[in-house]
């Protein structure tokens, strides 16, 4: 097994530097455009895979101004339709609930019910990291409001009398939705996230990973080996060096909030391209530096890179030996080495990048 040098974490200050350095994101996402946007808060994903990241209050206000007087009374004014007035009361044909305003999907048919109160209940959210709660205590009520994460958009109210198995009823506004049957093609807004994928081979993988986790605009960082001729290769195989695999690093990302020459520069900055076969500590094939690329255009975008950081001088007269080849298959590590400096508060010898 191959040498590991570790330094104590020093996440206080990282996670200090990572709010100052931060290319967050900002403006609404537009699905129709393919330009990465300028960003100024980290993006935010839910775990199905949807953009969860605060739209800014200009955005909002944009958004709001095309709603009908009643949705936005509701919306943004936290107000309450009368009972049994709201059109998805009756809503029984599978399908889904988007917010009114952003059009994040919040709840589902699969989750209704019928309450008897007059307003639509679910009894879960869609996700629910897609619906935000806190407390409200006006009307001398201590009640729990639910508002939409991404847009803030006032919903209703979310209480603890509903059914199994949550025992959770959700009262919403039918105002605040806008129902999709199901087959109906979604708008952009409604959609999860299309990602991309690249792959990253910088040494161990453990500090690769972590910095690229950390990333505004990646969804999913996930060590892994690669390039080799052994299929589902384990760590010690892998390690003994007779494998051909390299220790790598797949890297999911939103193209609209990071483009992949920010992944390459990132790479770039997080290790030592000029070492062959070795990084740091750890000596041996499965430590060389490589980026795999997926389609021409990576292909093409990662050679020009390493032109200009050859013509930079950065190096001085070392070369860079980073292997630029097609992708083959990608076999994640063991669930140990998944997430392996946040689970262990350890942080390997790699700069961060961001
Ligand atoms: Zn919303």
């Amino acid at each position: 097994m191959a040498l590991r040098a570790v330094i104590p974490s020093v996440g206080g200050k990282l996670g200090l530097g990572l709010a100052v350095l931060l290319l967050g994101c900002g403006g609404f996402s537009d699905a129709g455009s393919s330009q990465t946007q300028e960003v100024k808060v980290k993006p935010r994903y839910s775990k199905s895979g949807y953009d969860i990241t605060p739209l800014p209050r200009e955005d909002v206000a944009r958004l709001a101004a095309r709603l009908d007087p009643e949705a936005f009374r509701v919306t943004q004014k936290a107000g309450t339709e009368p009972p049994f007035c709201g059109g998805l009361l009756h809503v029984k044909e599978p399908g889904i609930f988007v917010c009114v305003v952003c059009g994040l999907p919040l709840f589902t048919t699969d989750h209704k019910f019928d309450s008897g109160t007059g307003w639509p209940s679910f009894y879960r959210e869609f996700d629910p990291e897609h619906v935000a709660r806190k407390p409200d205590l006006s009307y001398g009520m201590v009640r729990t409001e639910i508002t939409c994460a991404r847009c803030g958009a006032h919903l209703g109210h979310v209480f603890d009398d509903g059914p199994p198995p949550t025992g959770e009823r959700h009262c919403v506004n039918s105002a605040a939705l806008r129902f999709y049957a199901r087959g109906r093609e979604l708008p952009p807004e409604s959609q999860p996230v299309k990602t991309e994928v690249a792959y990253f081979a910088g040494g161990c993988f453990w500090g690769i990973e972590h910095y690229f986790q950390q990333g505004p605009g990646v969804l999913d960082a996930q060590s892994g080996y690669m390039q080799g001729h052994v299929d589902h290769p384990t760590y010690e195989q892998v390690c003994s060096g007779t494998t051909g695999h390299a220790e790598t690093v797949k890297v999911t990302y939103d193209p609209k909030r990071i483009s992949y020459r920010r992944l390459l520069q990132a790479f770039f900055d997080m290790h030592d391209p000029t070492q062959e076969n070795r990084q740091g500590p750890d000596v041996g094939e499965q430590y060389r530096s490589g980026i795999w690329y997926v389609n021409e255009e990576q292909k093409r975008e990662a050679l020009a890179f390493i032109a200009e950081l050859e013509g930079s001088g950065r190096f001085g007269k070392r070369k860079i030996v980073t292997k630029v080849e097609p992708a083959k298959t990608f076999w994640p590590a063991e669930d140990y080495h998944q997430d392996y400096i946040a689970k262990t508060g350890r942080a390997c010898h790699v700069k961060n990048p961001w």
